[in-house]
């Protein structure tokens, strides 16, 4: 049983079952011994790889897209750049590289701010940015940025977040819980708290018992917090992550370790908790912030962003192993079924705001070097 294990029993022997959020954010954000909190867990050495780990193809399209909203915004000489939830800092590090051969004055004028809530990670991001001879800043929090136009990214920051599970039990959609079992284990109980019939996606009521239905209100309010600046000050955001466009029902809680699905409910602290993504929901909240919202799949934003082209440019004169390393990427971010389809992207910004990756066939945007 690890520390977390007998944090989390005792919590539920005061206070009675907790709520998968408060499960999932005990498990992820625990000061002491949280996973997010005690470990660096993306990469090979890891329990998954994210898409800026695969290739910086990935970071360098990010950099592009946000270099084209911000000429598109009029190119305003005070504005954040920003990255939330940055992991390694692969992701800015690709970004900036990329901007300083772009535009030296545009990456010179930036405020770049780089969200982390958890300080081990923030020190492995300061150790692998502080190679760049430019200034970044660290805050834990979006509503700590300043009220200038804001340009964000973020890969596999929604999922990171914790949400709510409500099963249907007996013809009521009551919300699932944590507690612990006869056999002393933990398991999902049902709890009182049922969830109001407004919030059900069509359908509901001819569902089966059993079938669960999530939400996430912990990541409509990061959208939230995000489009509401963006709706105030200007910018635009771009999100990626594994999730549906649709609403829909279904168990996506999911343990990761090493790479492999595992046990939630064993060994709390040492694996990756996650689920999948409503897009859906996410863009109806950035739309009630007055913004547009534009999504598509991760393989079709990066083909229409110059992916290929990109892969063609840094394979030019490289050994066929290399160039065929190129290939590979391309294929495991954009394939189809895959990582190209099974991730999706969300952009949101001002209506009157052109933003590129969204038509295929469009123009593509290819760096230069
Ligand atoms: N974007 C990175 C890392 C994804 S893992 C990549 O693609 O490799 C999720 C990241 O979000 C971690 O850095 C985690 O510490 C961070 N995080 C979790 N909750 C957060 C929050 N509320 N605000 C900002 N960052 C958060």
């Amino acid at each position: 049983m690890t520390p977390l294990d007998r944090k989390i029993r005792r919590l539920i022997e005061i206070q009675g079952p907790l709520s998968v959020t408060d499960f999932m954010t005990a498990c992820l954000y625990d000061p002491d011994h949280g996973y997010y909190t005690t470990r660096v867990p993306i990469g090979v050495n890891g329990d998954f790889t994210t898409a800026p780990e695969i290739s910086q193809m990935f970071g360098e399209l990010v950099g592009i897209w946000l270099y084209m909203t911000w000429r598109a915004s009029g190119a305003p000489s005070r504005f954040t750049l920003c990255e939330t939830g940055p992991g390694r800092g692969t992701m800015m590090a690709d970004i900036v590289r990329t901007l300083a051969q772009i535009d030296r004055t545009m990456l010179a004028t930036a405020d770049i701010v780089l969200v982390e809530t958890s300080p081990r990670l923030v020190r492995e991001q300061q150790g692998r940015l502080s190679i760049y001879d430019v200034a970044m800043r660290w805050v834990d929090s979006v509503e700590a940025l300043a009220h200038q136009p804001l340009f964000l990214a973020g890969n596999e920051i929604f999922d990171a977040l914790p949400l709510r599970q409500y099963a249907k039990a007996a013809g009521h959609w009551q919300e699932r819980l944590v507690g612990v079992g006869p056999d002393g284990n933990l398991t999902f109980v049902i709890g009182p708290g049922s969830l109001d019939p407004l919030l059900l996606p069509h359908g509901a009521a001819y569902r089966d018992d059993g079938t669960i239905f999530e939400i996430a209100p912990r990541r409509e309010a990061l959208m939230g917090a995000v489009a509401n600046r963006i709706a105030r000050d200007g910018g635009a955001a771009l999100f990626f992550d594994y999730g549906h466009v649709e609403p829909g029902f279904g168990d996506t809680f999911q343990a990761l370790r090493k790479h492999r699905p595992s046990d939630p409910f064993r060994d709390c602290g040492k694996a990756d908790l996650t689920s999948h993504v409503d897009f859906a929901a996410l863009a109806r909240v950035a739309q009630e912030a007055g913004l547009a919202a534009r999504m598509a799949g991760q393989g079709s934003f990066l083909l229409s962003m110059g992916i290929a082209e990109r892969a063609g440019i840094l394979g030019t004169g490289k050994a066929v192993g290399e160039q065929d390393a190129l290939a590979a990427a391309v294929e495991r971010l954009c394939g189809d079924p895959g990582m190209g389809t099974l991730f999706k992207v969300i952009a949101v910004h001002p209506v009157s705001l052109p933003v590129p990756g969204f038509d295929q066939g469009g123009q593509h945007a290819v760096p230069a070097h």
